[in-house]
């Protein structure tokens, strides 16, 4: 059975079951990088080029550990837009290039070019195209795109009513999905259900692929709710509440991510629906200097919520990090309880 690689990193976390359903679907084996490890870590690190941010760097790593688990496809889309007139990152038009570049000796790189900015023109001859590798039948790539795209709008419902994508994602692997577990309509519902008395309710903005990997997060959520929280994230939010809250920026954002997560963090300020916010950006990632620059004054300008600001790179120590999340949890509490 042919087998193609895909590194648990990046978009990992936001298109992970629509590729899995796609390739399975055509027959083949999708196997993953492992969970970050240092090694897995250290490798990136040691093929990037200096300036380059966190998540990327780590996304080498685990194209390296793809690559000793002699697979026979390496799964790389270049994502250049997902919504009109907004694009992602550099770093995601010229990922399968950089890759190609900085690392030898890999396995063949199957790309897909995702470009919603300009109407898609050509993806399905793109589709079609990818399909051919694993069947003449172009009628049976249809069907697995079709499949893929139903898998991905589950996921996102699933998102909503209070997965996190790592949560969501490492049950699916091993197989323990519960669609009770958090049986609720919408996001707010959701919160407020799973509150019980006296419990924060901290929302955790940032990149996905930063949040949920627990090794580069330092298992943030788990050390959140290990302190009595409830943790809201950007993907529990609806993507009409993300547009409301960006709604308030004078100027439109034209990274996809870096506007959900101002608008996330906009939504929060206006409607008040959490005691905290952390909001955790890499270091090395422009747009986020721009992102968090802007949510930090505007927090401080309105005094009205408490904003925890943390920059992850791969010197951050853990003790540290904990330090600084229970002396803001603590001064959350008091906050609530002095109101
Ligand atoms: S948005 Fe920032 S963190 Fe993400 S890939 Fe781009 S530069 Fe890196």
């Amino acid at each position: 059975m042919t087998t193609i690689g895909i590194p648990r990193s990046l978009l990992y976390y936001n298109y992970f079951p629509a590729w899995k359903c796609f390739f399975e679907e055509l027959g083949a084996e999708v196997v993953l990088s492992d969970k970050t490890t240092k090694n897995i870590l250290d490798s990136g690190v040691k093929v990037a080029v200096d300036e380059t941010c966190l998540p990327v760097k780590l996304f080498y790593g685990h194209v390296q550990n793809l690559k000793e688990k002699n697979i026979d496809y390496l799964f790389i889309p270049r994502v250049v837009s997902v919504e009109k007139k907004e694009y992602l990152c550099p770093k995601f038009l010229g990922l399968p290039n950089m890759v190609l570049n900085l690392m030898k000796d890999l396995p063949p790189v199957l790309h897909l070019d995702i470009d919603i900015s300009k109407k898609n023109k050509g993806f399905y001859r793109k589709i079609y195209k990818l399909g051919k590798l694993f069947t003449p039948n172009p009628l049976k790539t249809a069907v697995a795109f079709k499949k893929a795209l139903k898998k991905l709008s589950e996921y996102q419902q699933q998102l909503l009513m209070g997965y996190t994508p790592m949560e969501y994602l490492d049950s699916l692997e091993n197989g323990s999905i519960s669609k009770q577990k958090y049986d609720f309509k919408d996001s707010k519902k959701n919160l407020d259900k799973r509150e019980v008395p006296q419990k924060l309710k901290i929302a955790v903005l940032g990149h996905s692929y930063n949040l949920n990997d627990s090794y580069i997060s330092m298992d943030i959520y788990k050390k959140l709710r290990d302190m009595g929280a409830n943790i809201l994230t950007t993907e529990m939010l609806s993507q009409s509440d993300q547009e409301k809250g960006a709604s308030n920026l004078k100027k439109d954002i034209f990274w996809t991510f870096g506007k959900d997560i101002i608008g996330s963090a906009y939504y929060l300020l206006d409607q008040q629906m959490v005691d905290g916010v952390v909001l955790v950006v890499s270091f090395g990632c422009g747009p986020d200097s721009l992102v968090g620059e802007m949510i930090e004054r505007t927090f401080k300008r309105k005094r009205t919520l408490p904003l925890l600001f943390l920059t992850l790179d791969e010197h951050s120590g853990e003790a540290g990090v904990l330090t600084r999340l229970e002396a803001f949890v603590d001064m959350v509490r008091l906050n609530k309880k002095t109101a």
